[in-house]
């Protein structure tokens, strides 16, 4: 096994004239939780992006799992993206096997995991209720679990805690904590460093398009200024 499940390397993006990634290299360990934390706006779902192979980088790569291109891993990649979305006429359960099945995952052993997985969380009574009836929140973890339920090895998540409650928040973090007992790498983006200090291993922290910080929790308590550090949680 690599050491690295993402290895990124002077990424870097224009939109236009616009920079919106400048020259964002990181090194995220296998088998660790990671998060990229920034303010709005900061390029880090570009970044993201790049590294997973979604955008071309205007300069730089991005490697996976030991030097592999992402474009040749992608059933070993789970991904929540920030926009989110799923069919609303499908039921939960159908939706989680449904994305599985686009990775790889068998229909019926998609629908066993999800019910599975519902179950650890306390959210059986949701498994045959539609998307279009549930809430906003309830419909984001439906398809956190569908992005996680083929099993990958690396698992992205772009800006998870937004939009839920705090009870979903901690299903999240459940669910973090479990999938990287499991051996998976996890690296997700977020604007709240309370998120990135309960469960990482390391942070980088974009700003302004650049990297200004990559290193453990503990560093970056120790460095970073307060009003980074003491973002209301939301
Ligand atoms: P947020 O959480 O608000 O999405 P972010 O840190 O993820 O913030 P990005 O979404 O990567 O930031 O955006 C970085 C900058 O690039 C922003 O100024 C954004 O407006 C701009 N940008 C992103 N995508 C595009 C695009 N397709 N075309 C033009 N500008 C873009």
């Amino acid at each position: 096994m690599s050491d690295f499940s993402v290895e990124a390397n002077g990424l870097t993006k224009y939109f236009g004239n616009f920079k919106a990634v400048d020259n964002v290299s990181l090194a995220v360990p296998a088998g660790s939780i990671y998060g990229v934390l920034g303010p709005n706006g900061a390029g880090k779902t570009t970044s993201l992006r790049m590294m997973l192979g979604i955008i071309d980088p205007d300069e730089g790569t991005s490697r996976l799992f030991g030097g592999l291109k992402p474009q040749s891993v992608r059933g070993r990649i789970g991904y929540l993206p920030e926009e989110r979305g799923l069919y609303p006429g499908m039921k939960a359960r159908e939706a989680i096997a449904f994305m599985g099945a686009l990775r790889g995952l068998d229909w019926s052993e998609g629908r066993r995991r999800a019910a599975a997985f519902m179950a650890e969380l306390g959210l059986e009574r949701v498994i045959d209720e539609k998307i279009r009836k549930m809430s906003k929140g309830m419909a984001q973890m439906v398809q956190l679990i569908g992005s996680i339920v083929h099993a990958p090895d690396l698992i992205v998540l772009d800006e998870p805690f937004s939009g839920l409650d705090p009870v979903n928040q901690e299903r999240l973090e459940m669910l973090v904590r479990r999938e990287q007992a499991r051996g998976a790498t996890i690296l997700f983006s977020t604007h709240v460093m309370a998120h990135a200090e309960r469960l990482c291993d390391r942070i980088a922290v974009i700003a302004r398009s650049a990297r200004r910080f990559e290193g453990t929790v503990d560093e970056a308590r120790a460095l970073l200024p307060m009003q980074v550090r003491y973002t209301p949680r939301e």
